[in-house]
């Protein structure tokens, strides 16, 4: 092959999405070469990438680094402006974004102002600040490209087609855990239930917002930035077995889906390779017989309130989205520790929505002051309950 490796960052490197894309880019040693990896505190588990990857550029962002010369510490950045750093540099043409949360966006933004293509699994980014991420990219020359498997699908299914040929986008979700539950049985689920996830092997904070479907409201967001389609013309259908990743309707009436076993590693190859395919044989061949069947089934929307919320602040548009995103990533946070139920979280998110989701949402500064305003308003809602657990009136 006459092209050097591509230079990769990939931020988040000890996450699900990290940790699959290191597998692909194993594979593709004459095509990828790692030269930057983060983690936000995973220190063993990054020192073991390290050691295996020997990248130029290592970032952790809320711990300390190795003590001053131990071996290959002065490659080590500690502190939040690593994943700028990295994304940035120089000698990196593609920056996977795997950050959770909408910490990942100054390091999008920044990369697609360098002109980098950014593989982004950090959907958080799209939703706080759609309008801002895409013209950025559009501005710069920077690229964007999902890594979430609903988008990566669409993006195949779009392949050469001009967007006054689509009808519709429909996004499939599993459906999570609780499925077939009923409201009450849902509203007392513990972090166990939730944590059960029946398709997809993720981290802690997407399988429960694939619980909540808040995960699919978020998609629905990041499609209508990713593909400029309006959000009556994005619909979200359950099909528990995950193999269709989601279909597009044209205006002749015509439909594509795009189907996979379902592993991360497919969208994450497509996106580092996009618009080419590689030959790869990181997933098992398909097997239509053995697939069994394929079912689709209508969301039960009053059983999950957070998806009618999320796209409800979508379809608000300007602080709404960063509102409900913040809202809901500190409700998931409290949940994840023990603080309150899995109910709670949708309270939460739409308190914070009734207060603060009309606030205009012009510009960067405006979207953090939102992100942060909808964080205080989640944590005082729950020191609230916490003071009035501890005198027992509650
Ligand atoms: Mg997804």
């Amino acid at each position: 092959m006459s092209n050097p490796p591509a230079g990769v960052a990939i931020l988040g490197s000890t996450g699900s999405i990290g940790t699959s894309a290191l597998r692909v880019l194993a594979r593709h040693p004459d095509r990828f070469r790692p030269v930057a990896l983060t983690a936000n505190a995973n220190r063993e588990a990054l020192a073991a990438q390290v050691a295996e990857w020997n990248p130029l550029f290592v970032g952790l962002v809320s711990d300390r680094a190795p003590e001053p010369g131990a071996h290959g510490a002065d490659r080590w950045h500690c502190g939040a402006e690593c994943l700028v750093a990295a994304a940035t540099r120089s000698d990196v043409d593609i920056v996977i974004n795997a950050v959770v949360g909408a910490a990942g966006l100054s390091a999008t933004m920044a990369a697609l102002r360098a002109g980098k293509r950014v593989a982004l699994a950090n959907k958080e980014t799209l939703v706080m600040a759609g309008e801002l991420v895409t013209a950025t990219a559009r501005e710069f020359g920077g690229t964007l490209v999902p890594v979430d498997s609903e988008h990566s699908a669409i993006l195949q299914c779009l392949a050469g087609r001009q967007p006054r040929e689509v009808r519709r986008l429909v996004l499939t979700a599993s459906g999570g855990p609780f499925r077939t539950w009923s409201a009450d049985r849902i509203a007392s689920a513990t972090l166990g239930d939730a944590l059960k996830h029946p398709t997809w092997m993720m981290g802690s904070k997407i399988t429960v917002d694939s619980a909540t479907l808040a995960n699919k409201a978020l998609e629905v967001i990041e499609a209508h930035h990713l593909f400029g389609v309006p959000y009556d013309r994005i619909d979200v259908v359950v099909h528990p077995q995950s193999i269709v990743h989601s279909f597009v309707e044209f205006v002749d009436g015509s439909v594509l889906a795009q189907m996979g076993v379902p592993s991360m590693e497919l969208p994450i190859l497509f996106a580092l390779t996009w618009p080419e395919r590689v030959p790869d044989d990181g997933v098992p061949p398909f097997d239509p017989v053995g697939l069994g069947g394929l079912t689709f089934e209508a969301v039960r929307v009053e059983q999950f309130p957070m998806l009618g919320l999320g796209i409800g602040a979508g379809r608000m548009g300007g602080a709404a989205p960063a509102v409900y995103n913040a809202a809901n990533e500190a409700a998931v946070e409290h949940f994840l520790a023990g603080r309150v139920g899995f109910g709670d979280i949708a309270r939460l998110v739409a308190a914070a929505l009734s207060e603060l989701g009309s606030r205009p949402g012009v510009g960067l500064d405006a979207l953090i002051a939102a992100d942060r305003t909808a964080r205080d308003h989640v944590n005082g809602a729950i020191a609230g309950i916490a003071i009035m657990d501890s005198k027992g009136t509650l």
